[in-house]
């Protein structure tokens, strides 16, 4: 019977699968600041508007303001899985991905990414903030904590999970540990392994994530190494790419069964346009390496998606996707939080972000008419 169950679960996975491909757009559109902090005006948004029922289109336009009132421009529509209106909680989001982070416990590689300008609302939907209450818990930590509640009903049938944490940053192409006790400039150098199927970093510190609580110390020992050695911690983090990995294993008693799936949440590198012109020395150096490897992503994604025509996938163009190169593609499942800013005057950046990830959003296995995505 159990076994039977496990089946029908697996089978179900794979329809719904089969129905939305395994790339996955979302929207987030992150609320105006109420906190008036002096330079931010905030006031100023662009003319946004959700036309459909089912929350999957946002049309955006640039306001002005007239005498008559306020005046919307040319309207760019846009179409995905699902917009997130600023309203939306962090539950309502994290309802819509609860299926694809139980996939993980199932033996799958899940990736999640949050991409955007600075200031989009990444890293709020990623860890949400310090010290954060229930409600304004981000996606890490809510997903562990189900992860840790469906593992314990997993038991009755048999199963046993262990859950391996690590937490990385990818700057200028180095990966350092954000869980190392010796800072980021701790001296060692981390390198990325590929052995079997599995993904390793040498010299990493691992957490065995024994209670859920754990994941609030980890992820504040985190933010304090990022803010070590840096002048703004905002500076850094905007500068790189934080990939949280939680590996976990499973065994049945009953059936023998065992399964190995791991589940990826990155907080991308801010994406606004930087200039190369005008930029030198370490922010030139910043600036290439963000560049590089938000193209490499949106190229692997794009091979991926596009198998017959691109035999090989680039992988190894940036640290980033070679690191989450077991978890990009094959039977992997990804979802892309498009995260933007409501505000008139990151109109520009807010366009890039959505055209971008609409390319992504493109590139739903099954729909043969789209199939390519240009750079
Ligand atoms: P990013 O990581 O993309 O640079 P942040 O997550 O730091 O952006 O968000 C910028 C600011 O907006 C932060 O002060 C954050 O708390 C706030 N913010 C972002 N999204 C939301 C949201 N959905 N609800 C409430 N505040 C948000
Ligand atoms: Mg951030």
């Amino acid at each position: 019977r159990i076994r039977e169950e496990e089946t029908i679960r697996r089978r179900l996975h794979n329809t719904i699968q089969e129905l939305k491909g395994n790339i996955r757009v979302f929207c987030r559109v992150r609320p105006v600041s109420s906190s008036v902090n002096g330079s931010k005006n905030e006031t100023a948004t662009a003319s946004i508007r959700y036309p459909d029922i089912e929350g999957r289109q946002i049309e955006f336009a640039h306001a002005t303001e007239t005498a008559t009132g306020s005046q919307v421009a040319k309207a760019y529509p846009f179409t995905f899985d699902r917009v997130f209106q600023p309203s939306s909680t962090q539950e309502d989001v994290f309802e819509e991905i609860s299926q694809l982070v139980q996939s993980a416990l199932d033996g799958y590689n899940v990736c999640i990414f949050a991409y955007g300008q600075t200031g989009s609302g990444k890293t709020h939907t990623m860890e949400g903030p310090l010290n954060a209450s229930a409600e304004s818990m981000g996606m890490i930590p809510r997903s562990v904590l189900q992860i840790y509640e469906s593992a314990k009903t997993l038991e009755a049938k048999g199963w046993t999970y262990s859950m391996e944490g690590q937490y990385v940053e990818i700057y200028n192409e180095t990966v350092n540990d954000l869980l190392g006790n010796d800072g980021l400039n701790g001296g060692k150098k981390h390198e990325i392994r590929h052995a079997d199927g599995k993904t390793t970093i040498t010299d990493i510190t691992t957490v065995v994530l024994t209670s859920p609580e754990k994941v609030a110390a980890l992820l504040k020992k985190a933010a304090h190494n990022r803010s070590v050695g840096s002048t703004l911690m905002n500076e850094r983090s905007s500068r790189s790419h934080c990939v949280f990995t939680l590996r976990l294993s499973g065994k049945n008693s009953i059936t023998d069964e065992s399964s190995e799936g791991v589940l990826n949440l990155i907080d991308l590198a801010g994406s606004e346009r930087l200039s190369q012109s005008g930029a030198k020395g370490d922010r030139l150096k910043e600036t290439q390496a963000i560049n590089k490897s938000l193209s490499a992503l949106s190229d692997v994604i794009s091979a991926i998606a596009n198998p017959n025509a691109n035999a090989h996938v680039p992988y190894r163009n940036s640290k980033l996707t070679y690191l989450l190169q077991n978890s990009l593609g094959g039977n992997s499942k990804t979802l892309m939080f498009v995260n933007i800013s409501p505000l008139r005057s990151n109109f520009n950046e807010t366009l890039c972000s959505l055209r971008f990830a609409t390319k992504v959003n493109a590139c739903t296995i099954g729909t043969a008419t789209k199939r390519t995505i240009a750079k």
